[in-house]
């Protein structure tokens, strides 16, 4: 398999070759690299709640009395009382009548997708999407067409001309992950009912921060704000039920662990008593966001917590994330192929925990580049 080489080869000469950073202590405001402190400006942890100590007793009090692993795929013997108490508060929280947990949110994406839809579908999506609700849409084996960014007039057109196909889903995200901006989804779920269209949303980035939308089917993640790992779906009673039976990635894969869900829940309780993390959240982003747009970058349409700093250049977006971690600060980089050629950005997504002197250190830092 010499090709690999070659391939491996090919992403280095052009700069695209991508590796990890090794992380030596808790999610948090401030990290641990190599020994050396970083502030972390690209994590999903929106709320510090992957670290807060009462997720973390709920998780060890949970292991205490579940143990480790779920031991089974849902349908066998994978449904510990905590999932069924966390698919409840989930309901709750986006207030449906029902939800189903996956694993993750991708495999939520990839599993609704493709029971919901089939060869005689059609599946229409806006161009900016997450990867993984793609992915849906290729296992789906449905027709999948593309409107180009939140143009709903353009959904509009598509629909109009999908009448004949047996079923029509619509599927946006609500906070899209690479430029932060927001999903017009009032909009779009009067499209979808005037054309007689299922509209799915993925509320990933915005689940536990910004107030639940409405729509047919909603998916979101536990991986972000609420701090541990899993995927949801919220809905019908009649959807989660069909969803249990017919999505693949729920069926044939093992159950997350049980102390996932006890922290889950708890972080849910915790967002719900103290709204001033939210209140935080958005104190931190309005003072990165009036900070940089003061030296004059280019933040594309954010409307949330997630700040692109649109470079344009591979290199020179790479030159600037090496020189903000030589500085102790942590941003990633974000390139072709996860964004077109052109919008290579530094991506920063900001959290409610760190100190004004945190957010004054990057503006500084970013400042001195921006003018150098
Ligand atoms: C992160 C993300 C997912 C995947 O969720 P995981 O729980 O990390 O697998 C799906 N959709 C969007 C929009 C995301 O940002």
């Amino acid at each position: 398999m010499n090709w690999l080489k070659d391939e491996i080869k090919t992403l280095t000469e052009q700069n695209l070759f991508r590796s990890e950073k090794i992380i030596e202590s808790a999610q948090g405001p401030h990290v641990t690299i190599d020994g050396k402190d970083y502030i972390l400006f690209c994590s999903n942890n929106y709320l510090g709640l992957a670290n807060h100590p009462e997720v973390k007793h709920a998780a060890i009090s949970a292991v205490e009395k579940y143990g480790v692993g779920s031991g089974a795929s849902r349908l066998v013997s994978g449904t510990s009382k905590l999932h069924k108490d966390l698919e409840e508060k989930l309901a709750e929280l986006k207030k449906t009548e029902s939800a189903i947990l996956f694993p993750t949110g991708y495999m939520a994406n990839v599993g609704t997708i493709s029971a919901l839809a089939g060869k005689e579908d059609v599946v229409i999506i806006d161009k900016l999407n997450h990867a993984s609700i793609i992915d849906g849409c290729r296992l789906s084996g449905a027709k999948l067409l593309v409107y180009p960014h939140k143009k709903v007039e353009k959904l509009i057109d598509i629909l109009k001309k999908c009448s004949k196909h047996r079923r029509r889903l619509v599927i946006t995200d609500t906070i899209f992950s690479m430029d932060g901006d927001v999903a017009p989804v009032d909009e779009i779920q009067k499209a979808c009912k005037e054309y007689d269209a299922m509209l799915m949303i993925d509320d990933a980035h915005s689940t536990g921060i910004f107030p639940p939308h409405k729509a047919d089917i909603i998916m979101g993640t536990l991986s972000k704000a609420i701090g541990s790992l899993g995927g949801f779906v919220c809905g019908s009673k009649d959807l989660t039920d069909y969803l249990r039976n017919k999505a693949r990635s729920y069926i044939y894969t093992t159950s997350m662990p049980p102390a996932l869900c006890a922290a889950a829940i708890e972080s849910i309780n915790i967002i719900q008593n103290e709204p001033e993390r939210i209140t935080r959240l958005w104190d931190n982003v309005k003072t990165v966001k009036d900070g940089l747009k003061n030296i004059g970058f280019n933040l594309g349409q954010s409307q949330s917590q997630i700040i692109p700093i649109i470079i344009g250049n591979n290199d020179k977006t790479l030159a600037m994330s090496k020189y903000l971690f030589e500085n102790g600060i942590f941003v990633q980089a974000i390139r072709h192929p996860t964004v077109p050629k052109g919008k290579e950005r530094l991506r920063l997504t900001v959290m409610s925990e760190y100190m004004k002197k945190d957010l004054g250190l990057l503006i500084k830092k970013i400042k001195f580049i921006g003018s150098g």
